[in-house]
């Protein structure tokens, strides 16, 4: 198992290369020329039988609204499958192969362009996109034989790779740009993302539902690069208080925002002239938990920590699940976020694939700009996790 498992991929053992390293791996030039020389074949085979690719004439978002009829309820049936196998949690098997880091090429359309151009210098360039034609003779799979249902799978699982390494390697607003551009590549993305989902011995989420289900029922959740929207999903039911953010909203649960740029809820870092109020944990708040789970993608994620203690109530709760793979120094992960006016509470590593960390929010004195400039400038100690084609 890997972390991105998508059938004909593998995650490597090896550690995450520094995304801003020039000594950075460049990918393989024959596994980018047969991606390509699969792509170009796949979009003839499609021509020639004019193949209904139902997998990709309807985005996962709207499959899934058609399948379920309401707002990503596909993506909640799929969630409460992983939820009944996170029951298992920890008990991953010790021969599966944790989530790692290497760096993979993005397919190229365009000959001409440069071979494993790494995306986070275009990111706003357009992904790999399957061709996309109607009519198809009814076959088995989708309408698809064998060979061509690989080739697909191998094609959508190098657009979410592609996607991911956007995300990873690149700053948050022009991750924001891509995806406004095309919407399709949040649901190409989310696609691939639930499609590991499933092979995962245990989800930070299924965790998180469990964990704040016990909490006061009045308790204000902020969900920081929700996805699907889980939780929402979830505790909202239950009578929480939660609210959603990522990329792209769903016109139900989530709300669309930067999670690395001013998120749209109140508080502030100081009080202002309101003597009343402690001046050292702001005023106005109205979070009790911040969760951001897998969510710390863009290389100004510090920004959103800034964020959290700013819209969190003092003592609030912050809590952080990322993938084990990329933390180069834990320790040094864990002073870096206190020093953005947090306690660690509790740190848990008994997972293999993830880390969990809970903070509290805690009283701090104002920092000069120079100070800011610099705590903001410090992306670097997240490794992005990446991977890479069989
Ligand atoms: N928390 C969810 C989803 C994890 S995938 C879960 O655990 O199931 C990571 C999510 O973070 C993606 O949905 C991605 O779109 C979102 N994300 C990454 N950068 C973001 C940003 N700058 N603003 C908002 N959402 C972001």
């Amino acid at each position: 198992m890997s972390f991105f498992e998508v059938p004909g991929w593998s995650v490597p053992t090896k550690p995450a290369l520094d995304s801003n390293s020039r000594k950075r791996k460049r990918p393989q030039p024959d596994d980018a020329d047969k991606l390509q020389g699969a792509e170009v074949n796949f979009e003839k085979l499609m021509k020639k039988l004019h193949t209904d690719d139902s997998k990709t004439s309807d985005s996962p978002r709207t499959k899934s609204n058609k399948k379920n009829k309401r707002a990503r309820g596909g993506d909640k049936a799929d969630h409460g499958k992983s939820v009944a196998k996170q029951q298992t949690g920890h008990q991953e098997k010790e021969s599966q192969e944790r989530p790692h880091a290497a760096v993979s090429p993005p397919p190229q359309k365009n000959k001409s362009s440069k071979k494993g151009k790494a995306p986070a210098s275009s990111p706003t360039s357009t992904p790999p996109t399957p061709s996309k034609k109607k009519n198809a003779p009814q076959k088995s799979n989708g309408g698809l034989t064998a060979l061509q249902s690989n080739m697909k799978s191998g094609l959508d699982g190098a657009r979410f790779r592609w996607i991911n390494e956007v995300l990873y390697k690149s700053d948050s607003e022009s991750a924001h740009k891509m995806m406004r551009e095309d919407k399709n590549v949040f649901d190409e993305y989310h696609k691939g993302f639930r499609h590991q989902v499933e092979s995962w011995p245990s989800n930070p989420v299924s965790h998180y539902i469990a964990t704040l289900a016990s909490y006061p029922p009045k308790s204000v959740i902020a969900d920081l690069g929700c996805g699907d929207a889980a939780l929402a999903q979830a505790l909202i039911p239950q009578g929480f208080t939660v609210l959603s953010f990522d990329l792209v909203g769903d016109g139900v649960f989530v709300l669309e925002a930067d999670i690395f740029g001013r998120l749209p809820l109140p508080g502030s870092e100081v009080a202002g002239d309101n003597s009343e109020v402690n001046k050292t944990e702001g005023h106005g708040h109205v979070c009790d938990v911040v969760v951001c789970a897998l969510s710390l993608m863009g290389t100004n994620w510090p920004n959103c920590i800034r964020e959290a203690w700013r819209v969190l109530r003092p003592d609030g709760e912050l809590k952080i699940a990322e993938v084990s793979s990329r933390f180069t120094d834990v320790e040094r992960f864990k002073s870096f976020v206190s020093s953005f006016g947090f306690r660690l509470k509790t740190h848990d590593d008994s997972n293999s694939h993830f880390t969990l960390f809970d903070f509290k929010k805690i009283a701090r004195k104002p920092k000069p700009d120079s100070e800011w400039e610099k705590l903001l400038q410090q992306g670097q100690i997240l490794k992005p996790c990446e991977y890479k084609r069989r």
